[in-house]
């Protein structure tokens, strides 16, 4: 499945923005948008102020790169949000929040979501019991999300939870630390999708344009 792999800050700078790409980095002094909080390119210095088409884009692609979601998959995203019942834009933050990658990256398992991608598609993680190296599955209510067995004592989880230290797990799931395991209680709501952006923007970007 195609994804971004170019340098990451790069995409932080040109959003103007932290938006917590590379785990430990982010936090940590050495993070390029806290040093030098230009826009990457020749002309980065010189920021001018963003038209209305300007901010909608912008609130899209920023969108985007914090779910490390291409157009495509975006696209088709916001068309199923779009056809659901519903506010559209909370429709289209639900689907990203309930990738089964992010919910990896939620209950602490990957420093980054790019880490929880990885987990997943390196065979580790369980839905019910049952293998699934997909990061986009879509989790469902009362689904176990679980490391697998034999991967379980692995440095690399311990090293992962040193660092996530059972970050702040959002109500909608429950995380068990010593068995590696997750529950979905419920699809969250916006008010618990922990996602400073404004998909009313992205709305309104794609409303004039699909
Ligand atoms: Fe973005 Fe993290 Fe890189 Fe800072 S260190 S620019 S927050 S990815």
């Amino acid at each position: 499945m195609a994804r971004y792999i170019g340098p990451v800050c790069r995409l932080c700078r040109r959003e103007g923005e932290k938006l917590f790409l590379k785990g430990e980095k982010c936090a940590k002094n050495s993070c390029p948008v806290s040093k030098r909080p230009t826009a990457p390119g020749q002309h980065g210095t010189s920021r001018k102020k963003l038209s209305e088409y300007g901010q909608m884009l912008r609130e899209k692609q920023k969108t985007k790169r914090i779910y490390g979601v291409l157009e495509g998959q975006f696209r088709k995203y916001f068309k199923i949000a779009d056809n659901t019942p519903g506010i559209t834009g909370e429709n289209l933050l639900r689907q990203l929040e309930i990738r089964l990658d992010n919910v990896v990256f939620r209950m602490g398992l990957g420093r980054s979501r790019t880490e929880a991608r990885q987990v997943v598609r390196h065979n580790l993680i369980t839905v019910n019991g049952k293998k699934v190296n997909i990061p986009s599955y879509q989790v469902r209510v009362g689904d176990v999300i679980q490391v697998r067995d034999n991967a379980r004592s692995l440095d690399r989880f311990k090293e992962i939870l040193a660092v996530t230290d059972r970050r702040a797990v959002p109500e909608w799931l429950t995380a068990d630390y010593e068995q590696l395991k997750g529950v979905i209680n419920a699809i969250p709501t916006r008010d618990q999708i922990a996602t400073d952006v404004r998909e009313t923007l992205i709305v309104e970007f794609y409303s004039n344009r699909l």
